[in-house]
């Protein structure tokens, strides 16, 4: 199946069988970078970083009108990491700090960051895990092959969960 957009050879596949070519899924990751930063109002600040993460979000931010405060790395899979680790071992009224407010990456998994930056030609590598999330980490990877949208779900849950 070719990219739903615009014909030609995919390089990402969503969960739902969706397709995208290189230049579409290109499109499709920076705005959904610039939605999340409007939808939530979030800071646009340089990242003084140079962590692969922080690379990408400062290049998509270059061009937009600065609004203070500071930015976070955080993908959706370490905000799901971050989440089932405060459910487990930690207070959960720590969950609120869980929500999005200044993460532009909340809804982009490592896999799709790691995607962008090889067709942007962005260098470098994602951070080692902590050992405590590298566990969970693990744990939401086996139930992934299942359940692909597992962190999405845990994410729209702390969104959705009107408990904080
Ligand atoms: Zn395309």
């Amino acid at each position: 199946m070719p990219c739903k957009i615009c014909k030609i050879k995919p390089v990402w596949k969503f969960t739902n069988q969706r397709q995208l070519c290189n230049m579409c899924f290109v499109k499709y990751f920076e705005k959904k970078v610039k939605n999340t930063i409007r939808k939530y109002n979030m800071p646009i600040h340089k990242i003084k970083n140079k962590s692969l993460k922080a690379k990408i979000i400062n290049f998509i931010i270059q061009n937009l009108p600065e609004r203070k405060g500071k930015l976070q790395e955080d993908s959706l899979d370490d905000i799901s990491n971050k989440i089932i680790y405060v459910m487990m071992y930690d207070e959960k009224n720590k969950l609120k700090n869980l929500l999005p407010k200044n993460q532009p990456l909340y809804f982009l998994s490592d896999k799709e960051i790691l995607l962008y930056a090889r067709i942007k030609k962005i260098k470098g590598e994602l951070k080692r895990k902590r050992r405590e999330l590298k566990e969970i980490d693990n744990f939401i990877q086996t139930v992934e092959e299942k359940n692909p949208d597992i962190r999405h779900n845990i994410v729209n849950a702390l969104l959705k969960f009107n408990f904080l």
